[in-house]
């Protein structure tokens, strides 16, 4: 036969995108927060976008998983993670939030929380199910329900301190809801949530038998007295929460992707399934460190704490002397922030609409700040259109730097 004449010559390029793309892949676009951090390599800005600390991880989690490799823990561990580090995260979590989990029907470890999230919602989802998710929201959240087959409910967290209402809330819920997600401290507004609001949603999740999925990867990132709480510990919610953390932001070393999913056994035996056929393991050697970063003392703990203190009130004060509106976050290491103040950079190519947009392009490209979009945090992109976020998990230069070229700006 004719090359020419054969059926996949003759579909033209587009064509064949069309029919051979999945509809799930086509609704999301690329993780904005990723491709700031790629504009602010390509610019050479100061990279305020992603949130990944810029110094360096503590030296003996370093050694630790220097030795593991040393000792030739280099095979696959058990896919649903390594014993020493299953057993350290149930001694964690009973030292800080009294919970005593068993490491061998109720942790599954994954490639960072990100896996954990995801497989937690494949593991629980069907087609109809809802899941409630507070707005603004870290932008994984989205692509996850897009993945996993869930509709979202959005319900809105309001400025300055981030509230939401409780009849929207409790409108979001219904027969459908199969669960809420809950990030405390949260991405990307800093707030941590309150007792009266983890006992409010309780109230929620056991009309509506719905399970908790909680994001606590911030969980020792807090500040003014902010207590974080796991919902596992509200009357009534062990059996129905899901607690995502990992070691990335306690530990600095977001590049380790290690992360883990503490849930009941049901949903457990459902989360080791579907994590152990996405990709089998996170890496062993990094889970053997892990085990030992997770005995880090107390004083590691606060000293952490108490830096990013320091970072938080460093950056709100060059944020507010470029022009900027802040919203102090008690929790995270990010700062939400209003750009009415600032003229639209591009109202030409840009409508109001997408004012975040072009606002962090300019910023990007002409003031050599990198920062993230508000309209990536929600689900209408001209609800975030006057917001952008910054992170200041960067070390002092890196801070020093970005106000030196916040001089540039005017508002
Ligand atoms: N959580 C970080 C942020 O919001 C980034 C996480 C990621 O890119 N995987 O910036």
């Amino acid at each position: 036969m004719n090359p020419s004449e054969s059926r996949v010559a003759s579909i033209p390029a587009g064509e064949l995108g069309r029919r051979m793309l999945s509809a799930k892949a086509e609704q999301f676009t690329e993780s904005v927060i990723r491709e700031m951090t790629r504009l602010a390599l390509k610019h050479g800005a100061v990279n305020l976008s992603q949130g990944f600390p810029d110094f360096a991880a503590p030296a003996e989690v370093k050694e630790a998983a220097r030795q593991a490799i040393a000792d030739d823990i280099n095979q696959y561990a058990i896919t649903w993670g390594a014993k020493p580090l299953r057993d350290a995260i149930v001694e964690k979590f009973a030292r800080t939030q009294g919970i005593r989990v068993d490491p061998e029907r109720e942790i599954t470890i994954c490639c960072g929380s990100t896996e954990a999230m995801m497989s937690t919602m494949m593991a629980i989802i069907n087609p109809g199910d809802e899941i409630v998710v507070f707005e603004p929201f870290y932008e994984n959240y989205g692509p996850d329900a897009i993945l996993s087959g869930a509709t979202p409910r959005f319900v809105k967290l309001r400025p300055p301190d981030w509230t939401y209402d409780e009849r929207e809330l409790a409108a979001a819920f219904g027969p459908r809801t199969k669960a809420i997600i809950l990030n405390t401290p949260n991405n990307p507004t800093g707030k941590v949530f309150t007792r009266a609001e983890f006992e409010f949603i309780r109230d929620l999740c056991v009309r509506w038998n719905a399970f908790c999925i909680t994001d606590e990867i911030y969980e020792h990132i807090l500040y003014d007295g902010a207590e974080h709480i796991s919902m596992a510990t509200i009357d009534g919610m062990r059996e129905r929460t899901i607690v995502i953390n990992g070691m990335s932001k306690t530990y600095s070393v977001t590049g380790w992707r290690v992360g883990w999913a503490i849930a009941p056994p049901e949903p457990t035996a459902a989360i080791r399934k579907v994590h152990d056929f996405l990709t089998v393991g996170a890496a062993a050697p990094l889970q053997q460190a892990g085990a030992i970063a997770l005995k880090s003392p107390q004083s590691y703990y606060d000293k952490l704490a108490g830096s990013y203190l320091e970072k938080r009130e460093r950056l709100l004060k060059i944020l507010t002397a470029a022009g900027f509106t802040v919203f102090k976050p008690r929790g995270a290491y990010y700062i939400m922030t209003d750009i009415s103040r600032f003229a639209d950079p591009d109202p030409i190519r840009f409508s109001a609409e997408t004012k975040d947009v072009s606002f962090a392009k300019f910023l990007v490209e002409e003031i050599g700040v990198a920062c993230v979009p508000g309209s990536s945090f929600y689900n209408n992109a001209r609800d975030g259109a006057s917001q952008v976020r910054f992170t200041f998990c960067k070390k002092e230069s890196t801070l020093a730097a970005a106000e030196e070229r916040f001089a540039k700006l005017h508002a």
